[in-house]
């Protein structure tokens, strides 16, 4: 019945429509009059309503006995008019329905019919909801007359509609809930995600997720918490044994409400946490997955909420999924750490097969220091590092190598007595020390703590090196943040450390390997330097009493008798087989100082074993042996210095007669290697032969098979020594094979020449 005013100039209608109070009725009219608003009492009273008539010439209204049942109000104590019915209506619904007088619904002549649906209060203080519809009678200028309406009772169908609204919203709430938590993966991010729904949710003010610790089931540990919790959340701890609502909810695996006996009997408990996040009510729902309870979701309110059932089952859907959600992050979290664990692993094992790769290649110890330096702060994120080995005294340590330290004054030596360091303890105890704080490097090493600090370094790994077996020195590793090291960190850092040590003491003994050498070499070639020198002052005076023999020999200083001039040949024989050795010497000197050079021509072999013949020829007969040349199946090229070869033949073959006896046989041969790429000369004897393990020993100079001071062949030991040298000189070789008493076989290899006429010929 909403419009409150009646204009006061608004003229009565009384001349379109005929009053109301009309004349009086005749006994059956009022009979049936009567029996209508019965008939209309008890219509209105199954709508379970009233019906109410406005007359504008009066402005009073009338109510149905309706209104009693509706709002407590008989209509005898009603006052009869619209504003006593708008002082009923709820000041939140007043100006909708024209009660607030700023509208006036009667006075818009286009319409005739009204609908609300509004509050009013009941008699005993209740807010109804009521319909009310209205019909406005106006005269023929638009004026309102009468107005008549019904007003019925709704607030039954208006809460159901409420609750269903309510349903439906918590339905969404909690679709969102599921479709937020499916992209969570990780704990924390499910905690984010469904703390400020819940509070929101459950019109709470602190929510708490408390879930069992990983390593004690018996603990529980905040991971997130928001409103009041905010500040206590992520590491609070609760044994579960505590009497707390959020502890028995978890123990019990049944949900806690928050009435008031909860906090009773840990009364101190619960004041602490009411004090910590001013909640003293708690709704606590346990997180259940597959029978487990992984902890609880818990809800804070300053006074005992009231929960109705519908709230329940839905506060509970909503931890269902929260549990849901948590069980799924924590495996995908573990498959996560397990995945990164492998590739943790992998880039170790990878780390350090390229360390060994490195560490392969690198000869001196310094780089093997600086190697491992630079894949053992990578590996493990350090700052500074350093190597440092022991001196030869024991007592001095020497930084072979650092990584890091520019800015930060690193030691170079330092007297190990002096030190109390890390490193020393590492050295001492031979086991990798780890330090993982300042405070901890304060309380170890009081000594080493100030350089540390002025450096900025905050934490420390030393490991010991092993050389040879001893601890010889240690690789040193810090950071500029606290860092204790993992079991991984660890490992990889020992095996780092053990190929580091491997590495240096192999380096080690290629740098004495390489220092004996040199001093080898230095030596050899003053030897080698002085033979030369000395064969050079030989050869003059030599050649000076040889060519005085000579001239004796002539007669120019006077005649010889015949003994003389046989005494002048001996002598003169003597001094060329001196002449001859001191010649070896000089070579063999020169191949060794490395001071021979060749001239390789392409040269026909067949001729350069018919050059021998004539030089060995009176040796030969003198010991009646047979000297035979067997011919070549083919045209042979060798490419080789001329006079070089025919002075390893010389040699070769003096040497076949000199080991073979009288009698003998001497043969010398030659044929294509390798498919015509080398070509080989050999010398065959049926001499003495030489046996099986003096075999190689022959071509080293100075090596003689009978070496005894009453051995019948004279010679030096060089003549095989210095071929074989020049022969390789020429890109050849020179081996031997023989049958102790058979007699040998010298072959000379030479690489193959280009055939001289071939071209014209074409
Ligand atoms: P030298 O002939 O001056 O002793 P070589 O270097 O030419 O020095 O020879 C070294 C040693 O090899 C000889 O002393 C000899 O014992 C052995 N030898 C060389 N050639 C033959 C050979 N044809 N038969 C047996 N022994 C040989």
């Amino acid at each position: 019945m909403p419009a409150e005013r009646y204009p006061s100039e608004f003229p009565a209608p009384h001349d379109s429509v005929p009053a109301p109070s009309a004349p009086p009725m005749a006994p059956d009219v009022e009979v049936a009059l009567a029996r209508s608003e019965e008939r209309f009492r008890l219509a209105t009273r199954a709508i379970g309503g009233f019906v109410y008539d406005w007359d504008a010439r009066t402005g009073r209204v009338e109510w149905t006995g309706g209104l009693l049942e509706t709002i407590g109000v008989a209509p005898s104590e009603a006052d009869p008019t619209i504003d006593w019915w708008h002082g009923r209506v709820h000041p939140d619904d007043a100006a909708r329905v024209g009660a607030d007088g700023h509208v006036d619904l009667l006075h818009d002549p286009t319409r005739t019919s009204y609908e609300f649906e509004y509050r009013v209060r009941h008699r005993d203080g209740r807010w109804l909801w009521v319909a009310d519809r209205m019909h406005v009678v106006r005269d023929t200028e638009g004026r309102p007359v009468r107005a008549v309406g019904g007003v019925t009772d709704v607030t039954a169908r208006r809460a159901a509609e409420a609750a269903g609204a309510a349903r439906a919203r918590r339905l969404d709430r909690l679709r969102e809930l599921g479709a937020a938590l499916a992209r969570m993966l990780t704990v924390s991010e499910v905690a984010r995600a469904v703390l400020p729904r819940a509070v929101a949710a459950a019109s709470a003010t602190v929510a708490l997720l408390l879930l069992r610790t990983a390593d004690d089931p018996d603990l529980l540990e905040a991971v997130n918490g928001v409103g009041g919790a905010a500040h206590l959340a992520a590491g609070w701890r609760l044994p579960i044994a505590s009497s707390l609502a959020v502890a028995r909810a978890v123990r019990e695996g049944v949900p806690v409400w928050g009435d008031a006996r909860d906090a009773a009997p840990a009364a101190d408990e619960a004041r602490a946490l009411a004090a910590a996040t001013g909640a003293s009510a708690w709704v606590a729902l346990p997180l259940r997955v597959d029978g487990r309870v992984l902890g609880t979701l818990a809800l804070g309110y300053p006074a005992a909420p009231e929960v109705d059932d519908e709230r329940r089952e839905f506060l509970m859907g909503f931890a269902d999924q929260c549990a849901l959600a948590v069980a799924r992050s924590r495996l995908v979290e573990a498959e996560r750490a397990a995945r990164a664990r492998a590739e943790r692993a992998l880039a170790h094992t990878q780390r350090l097969q390229r360390l060994t790769a490195e560490l392969a290649r690198v000869p001196t110890p310094q780089e093997v220091a600086e190697v491992v330096l630079r894949e053992g702060t990578a590996a493990v994120g350090a700052a500074t590092g350093s190597v440092s080995l022991l001196g030869p005294d024991g007592d001095t340590m020497t930084t072979v190598a650092s990584i890091g330290w520019a800015g930060r004054g690193l030691w170079e030596r330092y007297s190990l007595a002096a030190s109390g360091s890390p490193g020393l303890e590492a050295l001492r105890s031979r086991v990798p020390v780890f330090v993982a704080t300042p405070q901890e490097l304060a309380a170890r090493f009081p000594a080493a703590a100030a350089s540390a600090a002025a450096a900025g370094l905050q934490a420390t790994a030393v490991l010991p090196l092993a050389i040879g077996g001893r601890a010889q020195g240690y690789v040193s590793l810090s950071w500029s943040a606290p860092h204790a090291v993992t079991d991984e960190e660890r490992a990889l850092l020992e095996a780092i450390a053990a190929q580091g040590a491997q590495a240096l003491e192999r380096a080690r003994l290629l740098e004495a390997e390489r220092v004996a050498r040199a001093e080898a070499d230095a030596a050899n070639r003053a030897k080698s330097d002085f033979l030369a020198t000395m064969s050079h002052e030989l050869r003059t005076p030599i050649n000076a009493a040889l060519g005085y023999a000579e001239l004796m020999a002539l007669e120019v200083h006077g005649p010889v008798t015949p003994a003389q001039g046989d005494a002048l040949a001996r002598i003169r024989r003597s001094q060329l087989a001196l002449l001859s050795r001191i010649n070896d010497v000089l070579s063999f000197a020169k191949l060794e100082a490395r001071r021979v050079s060749f001239d390789l021509q392409p040269l026909d072999v067949a001729q350069l074993l018919a050059d021998v013949e004539p030089l060995v020829a009176p040796q030969v007969a003198a010991k009646a042996q047979a000297f035979a040349i067997t011919p070549l199946v083919q045209p042979l090229h060798a490419q080789a210095d001329a006079e070089r070869v025919s002075q390893i033949l010389l040699n070769l073959v003096s040497n076949a007669v000199k080991f073979t006896p009288p009698g003998g046989r001497i043969a010398l041969e030659a044929s294509s290697l390798d498919e015509g790429r080398r070509v080989a000369i050999r010398v065959r004897d049926t001499g003495r032969g030489i046996p099986a393990d003096r075999l190689e020993s022959v071509f080293d100079p100075f090596v003689q098979v009978d070496a005894t001071l009453t051995r019948e062949q004279g010679g030096t030991g060089l003549g095989l020594a210095i071929s074989r040298e020049l022969a390789r000189g020429m890109g050849g070789d020179l081996t031997v094979e023989s049958v102790p008493g058979e007699g040998s076989t010298f072959t000379l290899t030479l690489p193959r020449g280009e055939r001289r006429n071939h071209a014209a010929h074409a």
